[in-house]
C-alpha cells in the first residue's frame, strides 16, 4: 500500500452527505423566504472523520444552489467513552484507543464524538413577503 494520498476531490460518499445537507438547508431557506444562505454550522464527532473531505465536498456541491458561497463552520466535537469500571465519562489517549486512560479498561461505550447535527444556518436577501400571482 502506497502511504501517498491519492484522494483528489471528493468521494461519493461525501458528495451525497453533502447533497443531502444542502437539500435540507434549501427547504429551510425556501421555508423562510431566504435567497441566499450565508452559513451553516454544523457539529461533527471526531470519529465521523468526514470534516476536512465536507469542506470540499460542500463546496462542489453548493454550486448553482442557494448555498453557494455559504460558510460551512464545524465544531468538532471530541471522542468521549464511559468506563464502566470508573463509572464517568474518559477522553481516550487516541481515536483508535478505546481504553479507559485512567484503569485501562477497555470503554466500548461511545457517548460523544459521533454525532453529525446540524445547528444553524444563517440566511440573507429575503424576498418582500408579498404572495405571488400568475
Ligand atoms: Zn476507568
Amino acid at each position: 500500500m502506497s502511504p501517498t494520498l491519492r484522494r483528489r476531490g471528493p468521494s461519493m460518499h461525501e458528495l451525497a452527505l453533502s447533497r443531502a445537507l444542502i437539500e435540507m438547508v434549501e427547504d429551510y431557506a425556501r421555508e423562510h423566504r431566504a435567497r441566499r444562505v450565508s452559513t451553516v454550522r454544523l457539529r461533527l464527532g471526531e470519529l465521523s472523520a468526514v470534516v476536512r473531505a465536507l469542506h470540499v465536498s460542500f463546496d462542489v456541491a453548493s454550486r448553482g444552489t442557494c448555498c453557494e458561497h455559504a460558510m460551512l463552520d464545524i465544531e468538532t466535537v471530541p471522542l468521549t467513552v464511559h468506563c464502566h469500571h470508573c463509572e464517568s465519562a474518559k477522553t481516550p489517549s487516541g481515536p483508535y484507543n478505546f481504553r479507559c486512560p485512567d484503569c485501562g479498561h477497555a470503554t466500548p461505550k461511545i457517548v460523544t464524538g459521533r454525532e453529525m447535527q446540524l445547528v444553524s444556518i444563517e440566511l440573507e436577501e429575503f424576498e418582500p413577503a408579498v404572495t405571488l400571482s400568475a
